[in-house]
């Protein structure tokens, strides 16, 4: 299953680069620093170019980074979207250090934060799941709960019709294939 409808919101699961997709918001996988890193980071970096920095670096001096679990908001830059929101996952460090609700928190705060400018369609990487070591299937499962949690509350504010999850690695795309219609 590639995609399910939760409400008035479609959930799809796509294979590709986060930084060609097109709507209103990209989520980034980011660093407490939000300095640029590897990974998805480093690609919204490059091919977003140095606007992006620049709002990152003023975020640094207004609250000095971002902690796990939270999320910050700047512009799309070059790319085909309104704005990049910046969420820090947790480094795995084995699953007994809060690692599922950080990550769970990631996508609630991402969530929220695309609520609060009125974002209609959202595109999220697969966070932790590259250089920061949390197992691919646990955080495709928490990734499913948290969207499907968030969109099942009776909230009278979301206006998200769209949230894609577009997967780099084709191990994520069939494990997140596999896992939607457990969240139908
Ligand atoms: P983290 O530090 O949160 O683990 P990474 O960027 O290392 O962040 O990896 C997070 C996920 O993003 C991984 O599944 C990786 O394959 C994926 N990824 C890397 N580059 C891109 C990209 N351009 N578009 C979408 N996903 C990407």
């Amino acid at each position: 299953m590639k995609t399910i409808t939760i409400g008035k919101t479609l959930i799809s699961v796509l294979s590709g680069d986060i930084t060609a997709w097109t709507g209103d918001i990209i989520v980034n996988a980011a660093n407490s620093g939000l300095l640029g890193g590897n990974g998805v980071d480093g690609a919204i970096h490059r091919i977003g170019g140095p606007e992006i920095m620049e709002q990152c670096k003023e975020i640094r001096k207004l609250q000095g980074g971002c902690p796990p679990g939270h999320a910050v908001i700047t512009g799309a830059g070059n790319l085909d979207a309104k704005h990049v929101i910046h969420t820090v996952g947790p480094i795995w460090e084995g699953g007994g250090r809060g690692e599922a609700q950080t990550l769970a928190d990631c996508y609630r705060s991402s969530l929220q934060l695309a609520n609060e400018v009125g974002a209609r369609s959202i595109a999220f990487p697969n966070i932790s799941t590259g250089i920061y070591g949390y197992p691919k299937s646990p955080a495709c499962d928490v990734a499913l709960k948290a969207v499907s949690e968030f969109l099942r509350e009776d909230r009278q504010d979301n206006r998200l019709e769209q949230i894609d999850f577009v997967c780099f690695e084709s191990d994520n795309t069939d494990l997140y294939v596999q896992w939607l219609e457990h969240y139908v």
